[in-house]
């Protein structure tokens, strides 16, 4: 309990990955996961999305979250999603656009951010925040705990210096990881290789985590 009431009021702002938390320092963990979480994971391409890239996906979440896994019909990318310098979309109004009581992860081949010091919301925001312009691209986006994250395939930021195999696994990697902070998991500092791990987000240290949950990680999931 004492580790979740310092991750709520902690920030961490992260190249590849950042949790929105929502503040709930009542409830522990387990009891916020609640029914959404164990039920179906409903995957939303966000605009086009290379059909492969949404395969590789669903065989990583099938290898680590024994959930059915639905691919729902693509949303549109619409203007309102567009962060500020209009090239990368919003990560914060995605999640607040798509949240639901299902579990939803949302896939994207276009860019996506957030915002680089930006004092962390009660539950959502929605930038610009005054005086703060700074976009910081990432890899996906989280609530922690909540039932809707986003991860985007984009090919300059994730392909970087890729093949398809690695590709592949750093998506997958993403995913696990997103849905992960939905699940109520924060970062990881027990175990370097832990899918949780963020020391520094970036893609070399994706690469070198595995498609593995520490045991501390495992424990708080029940898994
Ligand atoms: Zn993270
Ligand atoms: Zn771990």
């Amino acid at each position: 309990m004492k580790t979740l009431l310092l991750a709520i009021v902690q920030l961490i702002y992260l190249l590849s990955c950042q949790q929105n938390k929502i503040k709930q320092p009542s409830r522990t963990i387990r009891e916020e996961k609640g029914e959404g979480n164990l039920g179906a994971i409903h995957i939303i391409p966000l605009g086009k999305v290379r059909k492969d890239l949404i395969e590789d996906v669903i065989d990583g979440l099938q290898s680590f979250y024994h959930q059915e896994i639905i691919v729902e019909s693509t949303a549109l990318l619409t203007e309102d999603l567009l962060a500020p310098s209009r090239t990368r979309y919003n990560a914060n109004e995605i999640l607040n656009k798509f949240n639901s009581t299902k579990n939803i992860l949302i896939i994207t081949e276009k860019d996506i951010s957030t915002f680089k010091g930006v004092k962390q919301p009660e539950k959502f925001y929605n930038a610009p925040v005054k005086g703060i312009t700074k976009e910081w691209g990432i890899f996906g986006l989280g609530l922690r705990p909540g039932n809707v994250c986003v991860i985007s395939a984009f090919e300059k930021r994730l392909g970087k210096n890729s093949t398809p195999k690695l590709l592949k696994e750093r998506l997958q990697k993403i995913a696990i990881h997103e849905l992960g902070h939905n699940k109520g998991l924060e970062h990881c500092n027990k175990n370097t290789e832990c899918l949780m791990h963020a020391a520094d987000g970036s893609i070399k240290q994706v690469d070198n985590e595995k498609l593995f949950f520490c045991e501390d990680c495992r424990k708080i999931l029940g898994i």
